[in-house]
């Protein structure tokens, strides 16, 4: 066991808490170290009891005079202390906490946190956090008589007990640092390890493992007057003043950007370094590809024209082309992606078009049958029902058609797309980042267009996604009637439903409802919520109509049948939970109803509202909300006037932070722990330390390694 091994391999305690600590994001040992605290409690005043005034927030130092349970009429326990320092003596009350005598003995020396309250010329102390400190020589504290972390907890985790690991592991143990010029002795990473036990004194022989990283090297740290890495964790959990948390804090976060940053730029580094056999010629076939733009039933918006040129530039390129394409939904993606196909066939190429669902996959089949057939191409779509999956990768890897169409689980079977000069990935969240690294395995470079439909910050997508290139399509066809939004309060709700049934009987609308936002993933807890509400509507509010219901527990299959009879019009209500799929166009539907709409970011309300608004009928999104608060109804109110997908996502970032910048719970990304998107001047200064930085690492052979380390990773954990 080391520093860097999973917590379950610690004693029985870790291996009890084992879950509930990896909520917290706390996976091995070292993560203790990187769990930051939320906030800290000002217990740094430290006075004699004497000196205390009423109602002050104090710590105390003295010696217990005595300690005992007493019992109230109900039972209930009640701990009575009374400790004196000399200068006056406190009483002390906790309640139901019994097993404290056997903590706090008469004798012990003791220091206490909290308010002091007067009563005549009694002091008195309640619920007071306490650490006995006996036998502590220098008389250190960590939970009173400081500034105290408090950490993000869970049940039976508090942070008290965060706070003594973090404390053993920097004071007791003294974790060292290993810094990016070391050089790592040969086979490090496999060598056995002596015994490592949190709480241990460690010896002297350890190995690599037992460090931590530091992953900034020594010009940076000077040029920024960063505090070295161990000072930053020492003095962000146990700091003097609020000045060292912020300067520990801003050293965090910058490693942590700077870390992203090299790790994208190491992407993109492994991926130009791939050679293509062959370019794609483009200006050999301009005039069919104008033939084909000029066929559509209306004119390219500017940004699909931008787009287009950018795409065709990229795959005239020998490397391979690795790009995001961004449009808020029906900004008219699709048919960027076709003429880019259009090219590769001409070529001589294949092309593959992989979306999220079989639903969409088909509708994608469809749309380019109709695109595309009329100038010979031949489409095909490999369908999740044909049989099993090694007929899959057989129809793809044999199939004679131009274009092959299928779900994001193509790149996960066994087929190699064969001579495929492109591949298009539809509303993938996870912007290709996993995608590129699995097609490097098999073999293949392609070129790569990840299309998405989520409104993705520019800091963002400079830290995270800084190995992409990004086309946006900022523009909406002319002529899109935006959907109108209304944010509906509890007394309103009830007109609400007759609005809709109104809505459904003399304009033949389909409706959507939206069940609230419980959990990041969908657990059986979301799912009853759905279908208590699913019963609800049906019985209670819309007797005569016929409702579906869909949610995320629901196997692949089902939810294609459902949404299907949804499209076939068998239902008029969908109910659905939030993390019904993206994307799915069912044109007749014009209403979407989303509930407790406040829990939702605005640019997670932007798209599910995105999945109305299809066709060319007026659609409406309704936003329920049960939530007094002024601040909460004016974030909201937002969505009736603002329609730009990236706009929101800004206004999101700046009104409540990163975390609900876009539906995380369906990247499975992992988001930013110190630093944060909207501190864009940090941004920037990690962004060209980086630079600066990057790919010259000879001089620094822990970063390089921690580099390569993280790529590989990341293409085993598929
Ligand atoms: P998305 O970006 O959401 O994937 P689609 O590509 O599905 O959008 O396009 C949505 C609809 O808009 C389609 O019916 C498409 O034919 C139409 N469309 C695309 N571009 C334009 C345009 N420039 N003008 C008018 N309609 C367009
Ligand atoms: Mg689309």
């Amino acid at each position: 066991m080391n520093l860097h091994s999973p917590i379950s391999s610690g004693d029985r305690i870790f291996k009890m808490y084992k879950t509930r600590l990896e909520k917290l994001g706390i996976f091995t040992f070292a993560d203790f170290l990187y769990h930051i605290p939320a906030r800290y409690d000002d217990f740094s005043k430290v006075v004699s009891i004497a000196q205390a005034t009423d109602g002050e927030t104090v710590s105390i130092k003295g010696t217990v005079l005595s300690m005992q349970n007493t019992y109230t009429r109900f039972r209930k326990a009640i701990q009575k202390a009374v400790v004196t320092d000399g200068s006056g003596t406190v009483d002390i009350t906790w309640f139901n906490q019994p097993y404290l005598v056997n903590q706090i003995k008469t004798n012990d020396t003791i220091s206490l946190a909290g308010k002091i309250e007067q009563f005549g010329n009694k002091r008195t102390m309640q619920s007071p956090d306490y650490e006995i400190i006996n036998d502590n020589q220098k008389n250190q504290t960590i939970h009173t008589a400081n500034l105290v972390p408090i950490y993000h907890e869970t049940r039976g985790v508090s942070s008290k007990w965060l706070r003594r690991q973090v404390y053993k592991l920097l004071t007791e143990i003294q974790v060292p640092v290993i810094s990016t010029s070391s050089v790592i002795p040969a086979k490090a990473g496999i060598q056995k390890n002596k015994d490592w036990i949190p709480g241990q004194a460690r010896n002297d022989n350890t190995k690599i493992q037992d460090y931590i990283f530091d992953p900034l090297p020594q010009h940076i740290k000077e040029q920024y007057h960063f505090p070295d890495l161990k000072s930053a964790l020492q003095q962000i959990h146990f700091p003097e003043n609020y000045e060292q948390i912020a300067k520990a804090k801003e050293r965090l976060a910058f490693d942590e950007l700077f870390l992203l940053q090299m790790q994208s730029m190491h992407r993109r580094h492994l991926w130009r370094q791939i050679s293509l056999t062959q370019a794609l010629v483009v200006e050999k076939y301009k005039a069919k590809l104008e033939k084909l733009i000029n066929s559509l039933p209306f004119k390219l918006t500017n940004a699909q024209s931008r787009a287009i040129e950018t795409i065709l530039m990229d795959l005239q390129q020998e490397k391979p082309m690795n790009r995001l394409l961004q449009g808020d939904v029906g900004s008219g993606k699709t048919i960027v992606a076709a003429v880019a196909m259009y090219l590769a066939v001409l070529n001589g190429k294949k092309a593959v078009l992989m979306a999220p669902t079989g639903i969409l996959a088909e509708q994608h089949y469809k749309g380019i049958q109709r695109l595309l057939e009329p100038l010979g191409l031949t489409i095909e779509l490999i369908t999740g029902s044909s049989k099993e999956q090694g007929a899959k990768s057989k129809d793809l890897n044999h199939s004679s058609a131009n274009i092959l169409i299928g779900t994001h689980a193509l790149l996960y079977k066994k087929a190699d797309f064969p001579n495929a000069g492109l591949v298009v990935i539809d509303e993938q969240q996870r912007f290709g980042v996993e995608q590129r690294a699995l097609m490097r395995e098999k073999g293949n470079n392609p070129h790569v267009l990840t299309m998405t439909a989520t409104p993705i910050p520019r800091t963002m997508a400079l830290t995270v996604y800084g190995d992409l290139d990004v086309s946006y399509l900022d523009e909406m066809p002319i002529g899109r009637l935006p959907i109108k939004t209304w944010l509906v309060p509890p007394i309103k709700r009830d007109n609400a439903y007759i609005w809709i049934k109104q809505q459904i009987i003399e304009t033949d609308s389909q409706v959507f409802i939206i069940c609230p936002f419980i959990e990041e993933s969908e657990n059986m807890q979301t799912v009853k919520a759905a279908s208590v509400e699913f019963e609800r509507l049906k019985k209670d509010v819309f007797p005569d109509l016929r409702l579906g219901l869909i949610h995320g527990k629901m196997k692949s299959k089902e939810k294609d049948m459902v949404l299907q009879q949804f499209h076939n019009r068998e239902f008029d209500i969908l109910v659905a939970t939030p993390v019904v799929e993206v994307g799915i166009d069912i044109p007749n539907a014009t209403i979407i109803v989303i509930e407790a709409s406040e829990r939702f970011g605005l640019s997670q309300l932007h798209q599910l509202r995105g999945r109305v608004g299809r066709g060319d009928k007026q659609s409406y999104c309704l936003l329920f909300t049960e939530s007094q608060n002024l601040q909460t109804i004016e974030r909201l109110k937002a969505m009736e006037t603002m329609h730009e997908g990236a706009k929101l996502a800004e206004l999101d970032l700046k009104l409540r932070g990163s975390g609900n910048i876009y539906g995380t719970q369906q990247s499975g990304y992992r988001m930013l722990k110190i630093a944060s998107f909207s501190d864009v001047e940090l941004i920037e200064k990690a962004r060209n330390a980086a630079r600066a930085t990057y790919p010259n690492l000879s001089q620094f052979p822990k970063l390089q390694n921690f580099l390569e380390e993280s790529e590989k990773k990341k293409i085993s954990q598929d």
